[in-house]
């Protein structure tokens, strides 16, 4: 078989933070994260990371404690949804103060 038999077209995309622009905006649930049941933050060792993985807005950190940068955080649930131990929890952003927000 010809080597060109073999080529395939393939598409690459990289979401990043801001990529559609202040996007926390948009958010009417903010994902909140107990890290007394959070995997990494839980053992001290990088595991897990499923938030990281799934965020399609890229604004979750892989680090111990997971940090959500709210600038770019959409709210779409997503990261709670793929939690496996259900450590993040979707809260109304009516229950945060003004100085909470960003
Ligand atoms: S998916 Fe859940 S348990 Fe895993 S790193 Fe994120 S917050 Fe922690
Ligand atoms: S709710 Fe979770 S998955 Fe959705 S944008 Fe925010 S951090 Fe990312």
């Amino acid at each position: 078989m010809a080597t060109d038999d073999l080529r395939v077209l393939t598409s690459d995309s990289h979401a990043g933070p801001g990529d559609a622009g202040r996007t926390g905006s948009w958010r009417v649930l903010r994902p909140v994260i107990d890290y007394a049941k959070c995997a990494p933050a839980k053992s001290g060792k990088p595991s897990c990371f499923y938030c990281w993985l799934y965020c399609p807005d890229t604004v979750v950190s892989k680090t111990l404690q997971p940090q959500i940068d709210l600038t770019y955080c959409k709210g779409c649930g997503i990261c709670a949804e793929e939690c496996p131990p259900g450590a993040i929890t979707m809260v109304e952003e009516s229950k945060f103060s003004d100085e909470d927000n960003r």
